[in-house]
């Protein structure tokens, strides 16, 4: 497996991303009866030339919500009230009525190694990101429209989705 070359990726992603786009709105208004059966035999793919750890875009361009199971977690954790916690960190987002960091990269990522220092203990939307498939694919892929932009594996997701299901669409 080859480390995620950044540059590279962001380099497709102009060049890719509107006409990836386009596949997927085509899937969403017709999406073919073998989506999901499909989706989890190309997301087994998807891991297997993917290594995050060379990656970790997610937690420098994006933001995970905090849920306020999460934010009592983590601020435990820290010694900190949730209000402290959320003073610190997070900002209120009034459009996604959630709770999101103030600042990118995420404070909690180690930039020397990639790695999350509160792996154990990360939100949810984190241990569960990029969501590559769900039980009903045609309801995520706005999802994937979004995360397509900054996360190789969705990128590759959408890609081999784009070469397996175009026929049938
Ligand atoms: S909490 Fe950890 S996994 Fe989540 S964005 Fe921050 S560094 Fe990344
Ligand atoms: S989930 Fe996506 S953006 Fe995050 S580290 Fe993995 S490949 Fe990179």
């Amino acid at each position: 497996m080859e480390p995620t070359n950044l540059r590279l990726f962001n380099k497709k992603v102009k060049l890719n991303k509107k006409y990836l786009r386009t596949f997927l709105t085509k899937l969403e208004k017709n999406p073919p009866k073998k989506l999901d059966k499909s989706a989890v035999e190309i997301e087994k793919q998807v891991w297997q030339e993917t290594e995050c750890l060379s990656c970790a875009n997610c937690c420098k361009k994006m933001t995970p919500t905090f849920s306020p199971a999460d934010i009592k977690r983590i601020a435990t954790h820290f010694k900190m009230t949730p209000v402290e916690f959320k003073d610190k960190w997070l900002v209120f987002d009034k459009k996604a009525k959630d709770w999101q960091n103030k600042k990118q990269p995420c404070q909690f990522l180690d930039m020397q190694t990639n790695m999350c220092s509160i792996y154990e203990i990360r939100p949810a939307d984190c241990s569960g990101f990029p969501h590559l498939i769900k039980r009903n694919m045609i309801n995520y892929i706005h999802v994937h429209k979004q995360n397509i932009e900054y996360c190789p594996a969705t990128y590759k997701m959408v890609e081999k989705m784009q070469l397996f299901l175009r026929p049938s669409l």
